[in-house]
């Protein structure tokens, strides 16, 4: 794994190494409809990250752990794990969020971004190869601006003295089998899109730099929260600077399909046109009583609340596996008595059976081989635990756990 200047992460929990070998695993693209594999031997993947201004709710979780589960399929079957993911930590939401709570945008971020980090680390999940921040990148992002002006393929705006920049686009670039029949005008507007802006050349042309009278280009950190980069334009450049030519999988949650992912894959083009994205997995919505998760409803179910209630950290996970990757599900509070009563039979399986764990290590791969049918998965091994409670087996009983940890990141000690 190449690891450039970045974030500083979160401490990687244990993946022990088991034995034999994992299927293949094809998982659906989101773009085609198709199933799609790695086809070398490293595996690259670009998730687009927070927005740091709140703290990690069941929805946020259940992306980064499905993208988890996806990278621990991928170390199993060998591959050399490539992981770039963005923090935008500037953005109008954080900077609207610290003058509304009189903190600086800075120290908000910064505090968010610890929570955040906490929570992945209690959650096991892997951190990622280079976790980039936004400001971090303003140099590079300012050049490639320029560079898209001087090309004459941005154009600028200007109202009140200050302009912004825009990407040309056209229709051409939007005919992607998974946007037909999408009302893109539609949902560009409501996705904080300006499709009605007089003078923008195509609706769609998506803002690549946010200016500020007498400023557009001013570096510094402390200015910010004036001008801002585009966000299409900031997950392309770190896909590209941190990944390079292939992207095997572009991830993130299922409301990102369109604008922005589609948008980064534009800019991706544009930087960089050999570029190859191999696919895009967008994970399911959460809901909680009636409504999708969002910090504007206030119907957030937090991390760490769950954890602050008694729940055990592996039994939010075991919440989150328990639903496949691309659906969408509403959390109740059944699915945390299921997901405890589940850990707890694993458990008593460990110390007391354990015979036939590495048949069972094959029914759990093919599962995961299969789209990272994590539902699947926990399904074979509670029909195993079942039969298997007390004929003790003690290399048995380390595989199982050294399974749970490696394949599902739940661990059972
Ligand atoms: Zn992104």
């Amino acid at each position: 794994m190449t690891r450039k200047v970045s974030m500083r992460s979160w401490p990687a929990p244990q993946v022990p190494s088991l034995p034999g070998t994992a299927p293949t695993l094809r998982v659906l693209d989101t773009r085609t409809g198709e199933r799609v594999s790695v086809t070398g031997s490293d595996a690259n993947l670009y998730v687009c990250g927070i927005t740091p201004y709140d703290a990690t709710h069941l929805g946020h979780a259940f992306t980064y752990v499905s993208f988890d589960i996806l990278v621990r399929t991928w170390l199993d079957a060998g591959l050399n794990v490539n992981y770039a993911q963005n923090i935008t930590d500037i953005d109008d939401p954080l900077f609207e969020r610290a003058e509304e709570t009189d903190v600086s945008w800075r120290e908000l971020a910064d505090s968010q971004i610890e929570l955040f980090r906490t929570d992945m680390e209690t959650l096991n999940v892997i951190p990622p190869t280079n976790w980039v921040a936004v400001s971090e990148i303003i140099d590079p992002l300012v050049d490639e601006v320029k560079e898209l002006i001087e090309e004459g393929r941005a154009y600028g705006l200007t109202e009140d003295g200050r302009t912004d920049y825009y990407l040309e686009t056209s229709d051409d670039d939007y005919r992607s089998y998974h946007l037909e029949g999408m009302d893109l005008i539609s949902v560009f507007r409501e996705n904080g899109g300006d499709p009605d802006r007089p003078g923008k050349k195509h609706p769609l042309d998506p803002i690549i730099w946010k200016g500020v009278k007498d400023g557009d280009f001013q570096s510094e950190g402390a200015r910010a929260g004036a001008w801002r980069p585009g966000w299409h334009i900031e997950c392309a450049l770190i896909g590209r600077d941190y990944l390079g030519e292939t992207v095997d999988i572009q991830g993130g949650g299922a409301d990102l399909v369109f604008p922005h992912q589609e948008m980064s894959l534009l800019h991706m083009a544009d930087f960089h046109p050999e570029v190859n994205v191999r696919g895009q997995m967008n994970i399911g919505m959460v809901a909680f009583e009636g409504h999708k998760m969002s910090k504007s409803l206030g119907n957030l179910v937090l991390v760490s609340r769950l954890l602050q209630r008694g729940f055990e950290p592996m039994v939010v996970r075991l919440v989150l596996l328990g639903h496949l990757w691309n659906s969408d599900w509403e959390y109740t509070d059944e699915d945390l008595d299921r997901a405890e009563r589940r850990l707890t039979r694993w458990r008593r399986v460990h110390h007391t059976g354990g015979a036939g764990a590495a048949e069972l290590l094959a029914k759990v791969r093919e599962r995961l081989s299969d789209n990272l049918d994590t539902p699947g998965a926990l399904a074979v091994i509670d029909e195993w635990a079942e039969t298997n409670e007390y004929n003790d087996d003690r290399d048995g009983a380390a595989l199982f756990k050294d399974m749970c940890q490696a394949l599902l990141g739940v661990s059972l000690s």
